[in-house]
């Protein structure tokens, strides 16, 4: 039914970026004032166009906030607007009783997540889930929610716990720059986009102190270490090197000023993130120190170094390339840096040793000019990619608490939205079945378990019907056959791998699912999924080859010779050799999809053992431009998350929903037939702890519960309402 009302108002949808449409106009009637509604369930008739409107009028008087019955939406203003996001205003949404007072905002999601930590009702562990496109604003949201716990938490601190805790806070928050340094870059979309995903939890103790933090991440786009899409630019921690090392620094890092490297492209571009200072001391206070910070960034000048290493093609198949003239220079510095032997750094990548035989007789082969570049390429990767685990392990091992420590947490969730360019490969699928997993939590958890209850307990309610995914996760994920399971097969049978095969067994085994069709113009193999935010057209050529991402046993072998400390740690002597496909190691083969799937399994069941907040970050414009709203764009991008859906469905339904257990908990004694009983100290509201540890049972009078459940409903009240 709904999306019945999606079709029809979505492709005649009259304004772009755009006046209000007639009919619109005569329908709310002048004096209406969206911009004033501060949920958007109070829309009414709730349409895409309406709430758009509402959006939009909001946005042109810079209100950003806006809520969506469960969720909340965020659009980017694009200019720095300090006074949201000032100490006294988060001080305001932390002690403010009635939080629906207030006007949206991020830090009501925050806060109320915060209450939920010790609320009587659902004491859980909490998520915050925050999504959006490329440049919608969800890192800058999950960092200023990291600084509001920062504050809030610390407000509670005794004067002898606030030092220890304040420094918590610091490492927690200095975890970001350092984090950004190494995991973003300049793209397209993005100044400072994330190139990885971040779920971070911060824990809590019994006082919701925060005594640490733990940080999972998710897929690193490591290839943009060694090729970058036009316009774009490599990770900032390459600029912020070559851009602030100090004299000395350069001396020993071989980084002469106005040195040009070929994986440093757009560095006449200085942005903010580029500033090296921010993160050396951030590295610091993670108790990084100097002289590993000195590793660290002498392996980084090492890469780039390697990346001005260029072959000529050899002149037959038996000799080996030569670096080209000008690059010997970089061969030298590049094997000093890494602290690894010239002489083997270029076999390494010159030739490809093969074992075979009974006797296990070694054959050298001499590499092509393309091959060698291949090997030069997946050296950067693997070791970039070696040192961002490294660096996530001891961000971890800095500001994660004892588990005796803490016993709940806040999760943030800051991952890649969906994508969609006019060429998507393994990347995008894995980051598209990502986002298909997260609406699938979403559907579950909201859309269908709500009115699944209604039904079940029996309230008048007529299904609103909802964009359900499970066809598309099937064929991504499912069993037996799926798109992963192909792509995986095929790099099992370790044969040449051949895409129009490949697009054939798609086709033959996976054509009942709906959701998958084939773009028969088109001259590359693909095919096409209809994922719930639109279809993407994946290219099937170079798929098998990324999901080996394979790394030649030679590789690994030269960085275990390295004299480099940190070098040696990141490629342990004893360590069995990765997805050797060469058939020369005997550890199973693990490819990129099936270890991004159950990293993500794993995110879906902590996110399934807490309760989940939604923020729907929206760009409002892709230009990056303040006051410019799009209409075209942001409808895109609230179909795309099933915000209408969502709407539709809080304004029909009930605003709380406790469970049966806690709500008997809490009003019992208002039943008169039966005597009060005795609850759990612990999870008594009032009780102060020195009545619950005197053993005294807390009775409270029949009138404190009354004040209690007025109280709970004036809290579920609109302000207006409620007064
Ligand atoms: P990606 O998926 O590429 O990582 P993202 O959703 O994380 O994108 P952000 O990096 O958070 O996007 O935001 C992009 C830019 O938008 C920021 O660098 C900042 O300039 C601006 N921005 C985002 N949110 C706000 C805000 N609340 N106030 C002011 N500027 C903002
Ligand atoms: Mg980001």
């Amino acid at each position: 039914m709904l999306q019945q009302v999606n079709g029809q108002e979505t492709s005649s949808l009259p304004y772009g970026n755009d006046p209000l449409s007639k009919d619109l106009q005569v329908f709310l009637g002048s004096d209406f004032q969206l911009a004033e509604l501060d949920d958007l369930t109070k829309v009414n008739p709730v349409t895409p166009a309406t709430v758009l409107k509402c959006l939009q009028e909001r946005y042109q008087v810079d209100v950003f906030y806006t809520n969506a019955g469960c969720t909340l939406v965020a659009l980017n203003p694009f200019k720095p607007v300090p006074y949201l996001y000032c100490p006294e205003l988060m001080r305001d949404y932390h002690t403010t009783p009635q939080l629906q007072k207030l006007k949206p905002h991020i830090f009501t999601v925050g806060e109320q997540s915060y209450r939920n930590v010790k609320s009587l009702l659902e004491p859980v562990d909490q998520s915050i889930i925050v999504s959006g496109e490329s440049g919608a604003g969800k890192t800058w949201t999950s960092r200023c929610l990291m600084k509001f716990y920062a504050t809030v938490a610390n407000s509670s601190a005794s004067q002898e716990t606030h030092k220890t805790v304040e420094r918590i806070e610091k490492r927690v928050l200095d975890s970001n720059p350092v984090m950004e340094a190494f995991g973003n870059a300049c793209t397209l979309r993005n100044s400072n986009s994330s190139r990885f995903g971040k779920y971070i939890q911060l824990q809590l103790n019994r006082a919701q102190q925060m005594t640490g933090a733990s940080v999972q991440t998710y897929l690193l786009e490591k290839t943009r270490v060694a090729y970058q899409a036009p316009l774009e630019r490599n990770f900032h921690i390459f600029y912020q090197i070559t851009k602030g090392a100090s004299s000395s620094e350069r001396l020993e890092w071989h980084l002469p000023e106005g040195a040009t490297f070929h994986w440093l492209p757009n560095s006449e571009r200085t942005l903010e993130e580029d500033c090296f200072e921010v993160t050396k001391d951030a590295m610091l206070h993670l108790g990084i120190d100097h002289s590993t910070q000195n590793n660290i960034f002498k392996i980084l000048s090492g890469l780039l170094h390697l990346g001005n290493i260029h072959f000529d093609d050899s002149e037959d198949e038996s000799q080996v390339c030569q670096p080209q003239e000008d690059a010997k220079c970089f061969v030298t510095t590049t094997a000093s840096l890494l602290r690894i032997p010239k002489e083997e750094l270029l076999e390494t990548l010159r030739v490809r040793t093969i074992t075979a035989g009974k006797q296990q007789q070694v054959f050298r082969k001499p590499c092509c000019r393309a091959d060698c570049e291949t090997r030069r390429d997946c050296l950067a990767k693997v070791t970039y990619a070696r040192l961002f685990d490294w660096l996530v392990s001891v961000i971890n091992g800095s500001i994660c608490a004892e588990p005796s420590t803490w016993t709940t947490f806040i999760g943030l969730l800051d991952v890649y939205g969906f994508e969609c360019f006019p060429n998507n490969n393994l990347e995008q699928l894995c980051i598209n079945y990502a986002n298909e997993k997260l609406q699938q939590h979403f559907v579950a958890h909201y859309l269908r378990a709500q009115q699944e209850e209604y039904a079940a307990e029996g309230l008048e309610w007529s299904f609103i019907s909802y964009q359900d995914n499970q066809s598309c996760l099937d064929l991504i994920e499912g069993s037996p056959v799926s798109i992963f399971s192909l792509i995986n097969e095929e790099c099992r049978l370790n044969r040449p791998s051949n895409a129009t095969q490949l697009q054939t067994r798609i086709e033959s085994t996976l054509s009942s699912n709906a959701s998958l069709s084939r773009n028969k113009f088109s001259k590359d193999t693909n095919f096409i999924i209809a994922h719930y935010a639109g279809p993407v057209q994946y290219q099937i050529e170079g798929m098998v080859e990324k999901n080996k991402d394979p790394v030649p046993p030679e590789l690994t072998r030269l960085l275990q010779h390295s004299q480099d400390s940190l070098l040696q740690k990141l490629f342990p002597s004893q360590e069995k050799e990765p997805n050797d496909l060469s058939g020369q190691s005997r550890a199973p083969v693990v490819t990129v999809v099936s270890k991004f799937k159950s990293s993500l399994e794993q995110l879906m069941q902590v996110l399934h053992s807490t309760t989940p907040h939604y923020i729907r970050c929206i760009k409002p414009n892709s230009h990056g431009h303040a006051q410019r709203f799009q209409a075209e764009e942001v409808l895109s991008q609230l179909e795309a998350c099933g915000i209408v859906e969502t709407v539709h469905i809080s304004a029909a339904g009930f605003p709380i929903r406790v469970s049966f257990q806690s709500f008997l908990e809490r009003y019992d004694l208002l039943r008169k037939s039966h005597p009060p009983q005795p609850r759990p100290s612990s999870r008594l509201p009032s009780s102060s702890p020195t009545k619950e540890h005197s053993g005294q049972q807390a009775t409270p009078e029949k009138d404190t519960v009354l004040h209690a459940l007025i109280r709970d409903i004036l809290l579920t009240l609109p302000p207006t309402a409620a007064t």
